[in-house]
């Protein structure tokens, strides 16, 4: 009987709609008629654009208003630091968030924005002279954290460009070197990219593959790397390999173009679609000898670059997460139901006060740590405490946010989607939160444990 019923309605439902199928737009690639025995029903139907679709909130293409400093943290920025941040921002808001979402979508690098970013004149960071601004790490964190408010690809892409392939030059070559490959890649004339993880060897990069051997007037680079982000137009890749006189890590520059280099991008990626990862084949390159790098000499090397670098990566989940919390509060207010703003909920105001509370609290960390690195007394420990808490932290403002939204919560046009799959890949790179939380282990206790006792290992 209720079956009956169902087919009647059914059936009245397909009369309804039956006169509407003249009027169905189609597609260019349909031919007239439809394909044989195809429906061709709702084919074709252009998208509404999401203001249309979507009246009663203002997707991300226009970026909210910063709101999250509750406890007015910008008094402890300088006047110059706040004007940088404020230009920054500005750039981020007006020039970046209009587009960058149908970048994420089409995991597509937006090139037209690189000249834009090099007018910004961050390019190079910390480092001083060379046509590079020579900011404070303060400074660098600040640009760093707002760019990710907008976009965490671009953050990386700058990241990856400045704080490893640039400092790594800036740190450990030669004044020559120096003198040769900084002003380019100041101007972002050329771009860098950092090679160091390869397929076997992620978390235990010491362990590294790749080789380094000595021939007549340079060096034959012959090994794999992979996620290198940049790489697949990157200008200057600095890549690690292992000196295969001395077993020791040494570092070379590879350039664009060299005979038996080959970076193949890496598909399919939930998080930070538009930063290019690639899979990267080293095929006996040749390496000049004036582009091996300097100094370095051993993994310690690679330590000391990626000491600064975790101060700008432990920044990064702070600005998506102020990104968040501004799209969402913003949203809230918006959208109503019952008859009342989103706002008006307590069980949402619980939500939005324990994301303004993370927020807080991971800025602050980041601050000291900056001036922990200023002082000189900044730990690998610290650094590494404030990337695990503030990764963890923004992975639960970015779920907290998704669940505000609703079904927006997982359309990118709303930035809050973006940004939930944007935070997992930076909780895993530039040491994972569990290695991470093992370098501070081993500060706080004394006991190292990211290597297994030797007992086990013969066990397995
Ligand atoms: C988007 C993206 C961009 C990247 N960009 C670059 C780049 O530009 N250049 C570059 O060189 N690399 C880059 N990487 C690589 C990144 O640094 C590595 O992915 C990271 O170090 C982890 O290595 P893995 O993925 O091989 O994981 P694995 O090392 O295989 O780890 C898998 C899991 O095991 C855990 N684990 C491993 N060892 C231990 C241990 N001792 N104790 C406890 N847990 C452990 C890890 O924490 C993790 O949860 C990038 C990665 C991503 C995803």
């Amino acid at each position: 009987m209720e079956d009956d019923k169902s087919l009647q309605r059914i059936a009245r439902i397909a009369q309804q709609l039956q006169p509407a199928q003249n009027n169905i737009c189609r597609d260019s690639h349909e031919t007239e008629g439809g394909i044989a025995g195809m429906p061709t029903l709702g084919v074709g139907l252009p998208a509404l654009e999401i203001e249309k679709a979507f009246p009663q909130a203002t997707p991300a293409t226009t970026f909210p208003a910063a709101v999250s400093d509750y406890f007015q943290l910008d008094d402890l920025l300088s006047e110059e630091e706040r004007a940088l941040r404020n230009r920054v921002r500005g750039f981020m808001e007006a020039e970046v968030a209009p587009v960058v979402g149908k970048y994420w979508e089409r995991a597509e690098f937006p090139f037209e924005l690189i000249p834009k970013f090099a007018a910004l004149n961050v390019s190079g960071g910390t480092i001083k002279g060379y046509g590079c601004p020579g900011m404070s790490i303060f400074s660098s964190a600040l640009v760093c954290a707002d760019i990710a408010r907008v976009d965490a690809s671009c953050a990386t892409f700058m990241m990856l460009h400045t704080y490893l392939g640039m400092l790594t030059i800036g740190l450990l070559a030669s004044e020559e070197q120096k003198k040769t490959l900084l002003p380019p890649l100041a101007r972002m004339d050329h771009i860098a990219c950092w090679c160091l993880t390869e397929p076997d060897y992620g978390s235990d990069a010491s362990s590294l593959n790749t080789t380094a051997t000595k021939v007549e007037g340079g060096w034959l680079i012959k090994g794999q790397k992979r996620w290198i982000g940049n790489a697949t137009f990157a200008d200057i890749l600095v890549v690690f390999a292992r000196n295969t006189q001395t077993n020791q890590i040494n570092g070379f520059i590879v350039r664009k173009g060299a005979k038996g280099l080959r970076a193949t991008k890496i598909e399919n990626k939930i998080g930070l679609r538009i930063v290019q990862n690639a899979d990267i084949i080293l095929d006996n390159v040749l390496v000049p000898d004036e582009d091996r790098i300097a100094h370095i000499n051993s993994f310690q090397g690679t330590n000391e670059v990626l000491a600064v670098s975790r101060v700008i990566v432990a920044w990064l989940p702070i600005g998506i997460a102020m990104g968040v919390y501004d799209v969402c509060l913003r949203y809230l207010k918006e959208r109503k139901q019952f008859g009342a703003p989103l706002t008006a909920f307590q069980l949402n105001q619980e939500k939005l006060v324990r994301m303004l509370g993370h927020v807080q609290s991971m800025w602050l960390m980041g601050w000291r740590l900056c001036k922990l690195y200023d002082a000189g007394k900044m730990t690998p420990g610290h650094a590494s405490l404030a990337k695990t808490h503030n990764t963890r932290v923004a992975r639960e403002v970015c779920a907290l946010g998704r669940e505000l939204l609703g079904g927006n919560g997982i359309l990118s046009d709303f930035y809050v989607a973006k940004a939930f799959c944007d935070v997992e890949p930076i909780y895993t790179y530039e040491g994972t939160y569990e290695i991470n939380s093992l370098v501070t282990g081993r500060e706080v206790t004394g006991e190292a444990s990211i290597k297994p006792p030797v007992s086990n290992r013969k066990k397995l």
